[in-house]
């Protein structure tokens, strides 16, 4: 099991990132990329600590809100580009979540 290059505690990341509050408790491992690509984020580790809340209940979680899952992936781009590259990210994935603007 690869170790997350999202964030370094294990503590929600939307409760961590978006309400500055550190959730411990509970936590649920989402992998940011899925379909396909979800190897690409298992070898990567771009997957992230969420708690049940965030992650898999209606509402602003990973599994029901497409902005949240959309903001999701523009972090773990700019993560995995910082290590690696954009060039990298572009050959792997063949997606720019960074230049969508629907958030
Ligand atoms: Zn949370
Ligand atoms: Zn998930």
């Amino acid at each position: 099991m690869s170790t997350s290059i999202m964030q370094t505690r294990q503590e929600c990341y939307i409760c961590r990132a978006k309400y500055n509050v550190s959730t411990v408790r509970g936590l649920e491992e989402h992998h940011v990329l899925n379909g396909p690509l979800r190897p690409m984020a298992e070898r990567y580790g771009l997957k992230v600590w969420l708690c049940h809340r965030h992650h898999n209940e209606p509402g602003y979680s990973a599994h029901f809100d497409h902005h949240c899952r959309l903001w999701l992936k523009k972090e773990a781009q700019a993560a995995f580009e910082a290590r690696y590259g954009h060039e990298r990210w572009m050959a792997e994935t063949g997606k720019d979540y960074l230049k969508c603007s629907m958030l």
